[in-house]
């Protein structure tokens, strides 16, 4: 399973197919990818199986803007078919998540979330956590990407590695981890996120670790910003240099 995000100057969803490709190694049983596009909404693609086909169904949509995740799954909660394959969107079709891990405490969590009126468009424990950002951003969060996915985590038992872009914060992507493998990266033509560096290969050497409990906004600039569980800006935050060779 794995995960892949991008926001910068480049498009986006070759390279997030990439990506996914390289990430095959790690197992999955279905994939998924949504972009940003110029219009201003999202648009995904996601299924069962392969990668490969994933990549026929997204030469025929319209996948066109520089913004978004990507997704590998293995299923633990729900079956691996169409409906289940992430992103998984909130309510209003103006958030999109990507989760590897699992969210433990999804019931309660599912049932208090559907009492409020939220409706589930999939049997995952994954798609709570497009929810929670949808209360937090229509909430006290708005205008706060970071704070919006802070205020969902901190909801959250488990293991997540977690990639979130929102309709309405164009150019930015934030992430968190806890417990599930994740890195960033920050270059001239943009900002990465990746469950490990083989992504990455092509773009570069010079890679952040996220640590657990951490949260970062990667933006379309290239800018990377790490934030501890508190909000407060990681000033040095543990990076490694790869050599590709
Ligand atoms: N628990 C989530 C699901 O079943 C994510 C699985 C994964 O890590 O790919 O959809």
């Amino acid at each position: 399973c794995g995960i892949v995000g991008y926001t910068g100057k480049k498009q986006a969803a070759q390279f997030l197919l990439d990506g996914l490709a390289t990430l095959e190694y790690r197992g999955y049983d279905s994939a998924g990818v949504e972009v940003l596009s110029p219009d201003g909404e999202l648009h995904g693609v996601k299924c069962a199986g392969r990668v490969s086909i994933l990549a026929d169904r997204c030469k025929t949509a319209n996948l066109t803007g520089t913004t978004g995740i990507a997704h590998t799954r293995w299923a633990t909660h729900g079956a691996p078919t169409d409906k289940n394959a992430h992103p998984h969107l909130d309510c209003t079709g103006r958030i999109a998540i990507v989760h590897n891990g699992i969210i433990e405490n999804y019931r309660e969590l599912r049932s208090y979330l559907a009492r409020n009126g939220h409706t589930f468009a999939s049997d995952t424990d994954s798609e709570v956590v497009a929810h929670l950002v949808e209360d937090a951003w229509a909430g006290p969060c708005k205008g706060d990407l970071v704070a919006a996915v802070s205020n969902a985590v901190s909801r959250l038992e488990g293991s997540w590695a977690l990639a979130v872009v929102c309709a309405d914060a164009p150019g930015q992507i934030v992430v968190a981890r806890n417990g599930s493998p994740l890195v960033v990266a920050s270059t001239p033509e943009g900002a990465y996120a990746a469950s490990d560096v083989t992504p990455l290969a092509s773009v570069t050497s010079h890679v952040i670790q996220l640590e657990n409990g951490q949260i970062a906004r990667l933006e379309e600039s290239g800018k990377v910003t790490v934030y501890d569980s508190e909000g407060t800006t990681v000033e040095h935050p543990s990076t490694f240099d790869i050599d590709w060779d």
